[in-house]
């Protein structure tokens, strides 16, 4: 290749100017750390699924089914099957992770300039896709770390296509419930779309949760976006799905990667829906030591907001590198935002004794 010759192909500016997704710290080969940086399930796949997916590996020379039946078939059966919501493939869409249905979403939806609603500090993917289709991110500031709605409603303009409500909001854990949702929806017009993004629904255990079934059944103007790759522990797979209204779901799907969904990841999603009973016992545990975290920081005297997922956020200010930096040295990876506060995914409880461990002595030494 021609050594330092510059290319003249011109990129768009938006794409120059993208932020970069900083994904949370990797522990170098062979060192054992504890991995808390990037809210991942601590367990490896149930040995059922893990052996069925063996099988499915010697397929792979195939291609997968481009409409995914199998998948959308067991994820209606699952949406239904505590009350007969009358989903149909039609109400879904799947794609490589949420986040590649996120950018389907606004795909079909967002075009230059047109305007897309989130709090911040949220999920840093929201910036780069909204960037990537040419729309303008308009950020609503958390309230001590919690979404503000009211913000968010008071931001939308006629240029507003989309509005993000993330619940719990990443980093932060902070949730929304059921009655503020609804209220917030009947304040936006019917034509922006109010876009749900459940990534930690699972771990949600406060009052009148978020019912995204009967927000879809309600509102034709709302998506829900949720993932296998936190709760069912499939991060490594790529797949995740949205629920909405079929005029606007045919429009998501239309944008779809051809065969984005994997084999292995729609027969992981189809297994892990199948083993939904035991995934969810581990989600327990999980939860629990979230609440054994969680009191054990407070009793060391941290004021944090109310985390619902599988994370806790440090409001640490400048202090956050400093922290991070620490928590590295001492073998546990945590995911800073710089001047903001320090994210700390919920493990085992063998890293979330690493974790109370350092706090305690980061508390001691400041
Ligand atoms: C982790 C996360 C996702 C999920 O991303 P995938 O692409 O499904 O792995 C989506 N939204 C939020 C807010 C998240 O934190």
């Amino acid at each position: 290749m021609a050594e330092a010759a510059h290319s003249r192909v011109p990129l768009r500016p938006e794409i120059k100017a993208l932020p970069e997704y900083v994904p949370g710290a990797r522990p170098e080969p062979g060192v054992k750390v504890h991995r808390l940086a990037s809210n991942e399930n601590p367990y490896p796949p149930l040995p059922s699924v893990a052996a069925e997916l063996a099988e499915e590996l010697v397929g792979i020379n195939r291609y997968p089914d481009m409409g995914n039946a199998d998948l959308l078939g067991a994820l209606a059966d699952f949406l239904n099957a505590q009350a007969d919501h009358g989903i149909t493939s039609a109400n879904l869409a799947v794609g490589t992770g949420s986040v590649g249905v996120l950018g389907h979403i606004l795909q079909a939806v967002v075009g230059p300039g047109d305007e897309v609603i989130y709090p911040w500090r949220s999920f840093e993917a929201y910036p780069i896709v909204v960037d990537i289709v040419g729309g303008r991110s308009v950020r609503v500031p958390l309230i001590d770390g919690y979404t503000d709605l009211d913000g968010l409603v008071a931001a939308v303009t006629d240029r507003t296509r989309v509005l993000i409500v993330c619940t719990p909001n990443n980093p932060t854990g902070t949730a929304v419930t059921h009655s503020d949702l609804v209220r917030l929806i009947g304040q936006v017009p019917p034509e922006v779309l109010v876009l749900v993004d459940e990534a930690y629904l699972e771990f949600v255990r406060g009052d009148d949760p978020v019912r995204a079934l009967a927000l879809v059944d309600e509102f034709p103007n709302v998506v829900i976006l949720r993932t296998f790759s936190k709760a069912y522990g499939l991060a490594g797979l790529r797949v995740g799905y949205a629920i909405g209204h079929p005029e606007v779901m045919a429009g998501v799907r239309a944008t779809v990667t051809p065969f984005g969904v994997s084999s292995l990841a729609g027969r992981a999603g189809v297994l892990s829906l199948g083993a939904r009973d035991e995934l969810m016992t581990r989600v327990d545990g999980l939860v629990a030591e979230r609440d054994r975290v969680v009191a054990a920081l407070a009793k060391q005297g941290w004021q944090l907001p109310e985390t619902q997922a599988n994370f806790v956020w440090f409001d640490l200010g400048e202090e956050s590198l400093a922290f991070a930096k620490a928590a590295g040295e001492a073998g546990i990876l945590v995911r800073p935002f710089a001047g903001d506060g320090v994210r700390v995914s919920i493990g085992d409880s063998e890293n979330n004794d690493a974790l109370l461990s350092f706090t305690r002595q980061w508390l001691a030494g400041r």
